[in-house]
């Protein structure tokens, strides 16, 4: 049987750290689904269609993985997907607290599903999507937070209704 993981995510946007969290995990699996979690009640910084077509382009010669968007829970999305993995990435203890409960009550809903962990590059702990959009919104330079390979002049402020966060 193939082993599936699936990465989700909101990648608002996909930086330098989920590239390596990705990268690092290509060994471990025939097959990563790039998963945006999209939800059309939450305001976005970077249109989906725009993080969809980033993260496609980052992985274009990896024919391992595939990016797709999905509006509901990560689990409904490995039911439809065939995964039995979830990945994610650790970069601080209050990831992990965070991470610990979304893992444990998954388990206990789904025991077919493994989350599993990867930690993340010294260099990559601080590389954070909430501030990188702060840096954007303010006019700073965040290229070197984000994967190389894209046009940083796609990267600017584009939703006026953004408040942060
Ligand atoms: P979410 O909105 O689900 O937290 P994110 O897009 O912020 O989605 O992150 C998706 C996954 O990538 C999470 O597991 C998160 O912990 C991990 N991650 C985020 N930034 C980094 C980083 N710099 N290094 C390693 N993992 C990261």
């Amino acid at each position: 049987m193939k082993k599936t993981a699936i990465f989700p995510g909101s990648f608002d946007p996909f930086t330098v750290g989920h590239e390596s969290i990705v990268r690092r995990a290509i060994p471990m699996f025939d097959k990563i689904v790039i998963m945006i979690g999209y939800n059309a009640n939450k305001k976005s910084f970077f249109p989906v269609e725009k993080r969809l077509k980033w993260i496609k382009q980052i992985f274009q010669n990896e024919n391992k993985i595939e990016v797709q968007i999905y509006g509901g829970l990560t689990v409904d999305f490995c039911k439809e997907t065939g995964a039995r993995y979830i990945l994610r990435g650790l970069r601080t203890s209050a990831d992990f607290e965070y991470e610990r409960a979304i893992a444990q009550m998954n388990k206990k809903m789904h025991p077919e599903i493994e989350t599993v962990f990867l930690l993340t590059l010294p260099e990559h702990t601080p590389v954070n999507a909430t501030i990188i959009r702060d840096i954007i919104f303010h006019g700073g330079d965040a290229s070197m937070f984000l994967p190389k390979g894209l046009d940083m002049n796609e990267f600017k402020m584009e939703n006026k209704d953004y408040i942060g966060g």
